[in-house]
């Protein structure tokens, strides 16, 4: 998608500091970090939200994404003292870019439940 933040992000057209890529997804650093480690893993084809993946395509999607994070959040050094998964989906879970992302939050101790 032409006006999408993260498609132009994987279309190179927006510069990043990436991290890890796959066949079908891209992990970056979060430009405005919220703990010591913060990263984004987005699958490369658009689609809007976790509310949006359909099918047996997008169910094989979801589990690449997550084992993809997986490996990313161990190759950052996470797997010891641990991290967080999250995927805000619409406005009162703040989702702020309409690109399915899952963020990698690590290096400290996260509070719970979140706010
Ligand atoms: P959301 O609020 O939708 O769950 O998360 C969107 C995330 O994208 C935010 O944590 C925000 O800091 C990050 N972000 C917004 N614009 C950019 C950008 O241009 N580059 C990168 N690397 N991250 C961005
Ligand atoms: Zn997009």
């Amino acid at each position: 998608m032409a006006d999408c933040l993260f498609c132009r992000i994987v279309a190179g057209e927006i510069p990043a500091k990436i991290v890890k890529r796959s066949g079908d997804a891209l992990a970056f650093r979060d430009i405005d970090a919220k703990a010591p480690v913060h990263v984004l893993v987005i699958p490369t084809r658009h689609i809007a939200a976790v509310r949006d993946i359909k099918g047996a395509d997008g169910e094989q999607l979801l589990g690449r994404l997550l084992a993809f994070t997986a490996e990313v959040a161990s190759e950052l050094g996470l797997d010891g003292d641990g991290y967080r998964i999250v995927t805000n989906t619409g406005k009162n879970a703040g989702q702020s870019v309409d690109h399915l992302h899952f963020h990698v939050l690590g290096g400290r101790k996260m509070t719970w439940p979140p706010g």
